[in-house]
C-alpha cells in the first residue's frame, strides 16, 4: 500500500510540473504576442520623503494585461529572463517611462526609478543605450533611477561594477533593490557604484516584533549615512512601520500604506493635488 501511495505521489508530482510546463510555454508565447503588439504598460507607485512626506520619486513596474486579468511580474519576469525576452521587456518598459516623463513636466520634478535585469547590464553597453534614450527624449540623466538587485554583482562582478560606474558618470542614480535578500554584505556596501540602497520588504513585514532584526537595519541606515547613500524602504503597510522606520532615520518609504502602484493618470492626480 505504501508503495501505491508512492506511486500516487509521484505521478501527481510529474503531473503538477507538467502543468507548470505547459503554464509556462503558454505564458511565454503569450508574452511574445503582447512585446510584438506593444501591448505592455507601466504603473507608478510613488515614494515619500520621511518628513514631508511629499512624493520625491516613482517606481515603474510593468504592468500585463492578459483578457483583461493581470498576470504577475513575479510570474512573466523569471519567465522572461530564461527566454531572454527580458531584453525587449526592458527597453519598451524604458521607451514607455521616458515618453511618460517626456509628456508630463511634473514627472521631471521626481526621481523615476526603472527596474532593470542583470542581462540588460551584460548583454550589451547599457549604458550608451540609457544615454541614446535619454537624448532622443530631451530628458536629463539625473531624472532617472536605474533598480538593480543585489543579484547582478555575483559572478560577472567587475564589468558590472563598470556599467553601473558608467551609468552614474552620465548623471543617472542607481538604486540596490531588494538589498538584504541576496549575498551583499554589510561590508560590501562602500564598493557598489549606488545612490540609493532600497531595503527589502521582508525586513519591513518582520519588524515589529523582533528587536535583533531592528538592529540590523539600524546598522544598514547608519553605514548608509555614513557612505552619503540614500535609504529607501519598501513595503510599508501600517502606521506602525511608518512610525518605526522614521525613528530609525530612514529618508524615503515605499509602501501599501501611502500608495499602491497605479496608472499615470492616477498619479498625476496625487501630484496635482
Ligand atoms: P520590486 O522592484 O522590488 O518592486 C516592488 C514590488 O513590491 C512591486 O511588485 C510592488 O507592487 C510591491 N509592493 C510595493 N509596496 C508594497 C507593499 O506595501 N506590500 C506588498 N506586499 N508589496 C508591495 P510588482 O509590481 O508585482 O513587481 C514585482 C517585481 O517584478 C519587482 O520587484 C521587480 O523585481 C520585477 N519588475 C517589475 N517591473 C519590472 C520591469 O519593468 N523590469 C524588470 N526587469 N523587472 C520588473
Ligand atoms: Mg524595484
Ligand atoms: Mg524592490
Ligand atoms: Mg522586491
Amino acid at each position: 500500500q505504501a508503495k501505491q501511495l508512492g506511486g500516487n505521489l509521484v505521478r501527481h508530482f510529474v503531473e503538477q510540473m507538467a502543468l507548470d510546463y505547459q503554464r509556462q510555454v503558454q505564458l511565454r508565447n503569450a508574452l511574445q504576442l503582447a512585446l510584438d503588439k506593444g501591448e505592455l504598460e507601466v504603473f507608478y507607485q510613488p515614494i515619500y520623503d520621511t518628513k514631508t512626506r511629499e512624493i520625491v520619486a516613482l517606481e515603474s513596474l510593468v504592468r500585463w494585461r492578459e483578457d483583461g486579468e493581470f498576470i504577475s511580474p513575479a510570474e512573466f519576469i523569471p519567465i522572461a529572463e530564461n527566454t531572454g525576452q527580458i531584453i525587449p521587456l526592458g527597453e519598451q518598459v524604458l521607451e514607455l517611462v521616458l515618453r511618460d516623463i517626456y509628456q508630463h513636466p511634473v514627472l521631471q520634478q521626481l526621481q523615476i526609478g526603472v527596474n532593470v535585469s542583470a542581462q540588460q547590464l551584460q548583454r550589451y553597453d547599457f549604458a550608451s543605450l540609457i544615454q541614446a534614450r535619454l537624448a532622443h527624449h530631451q530628458i536629463n540623466a539625473s531624472n532617472l533611477t536605474l533598480e538593480l538587485t543585489e543579484g547582478v554583482f555575483v559572478g560577472e562582478g567587475k564589468a558590472t561594477v563598470a556599467s553601473l560606474q558608467a551609468l552614474q558618470d552620465l548623471g543617472c542614480s542607481v538604486a540596490i533593490d531588494d538589498f538584504g535578500t541576496g549575498f551583499s554584505s554589510l561590508s560590501y556596501l562602500n564598493r557598489l557604484p549606488a545612490d540609493v540602497i532600497k531595503i527589502d520588504r521582508a525586513f519591513t513585514a518582520g519588524l515589529n516584533e523582533d528587536p535583533e532584526l531592528q538592529a540590523v537595519v539600524r546598522g544598514i541606515i547608519e553605514l548608509c549615512d555614513y557612505l552619503g547613500k540614500t535609504v529607501v524602504v519598501e513595503g510599508v503597510e501600517t502606521a506602525e512601520q511608518c512610525e518605526i522606520f522614521s525613528q530609525l532615520g530612514v529618508q524615503r518609504l515605499q509602501g501599501f500604506y501611502f500608495a499602491r502602484p497605479m496608472p499615470l493618470a492616477d498619479v498625476l492626480k496625487l501630484l496635482n493635488s
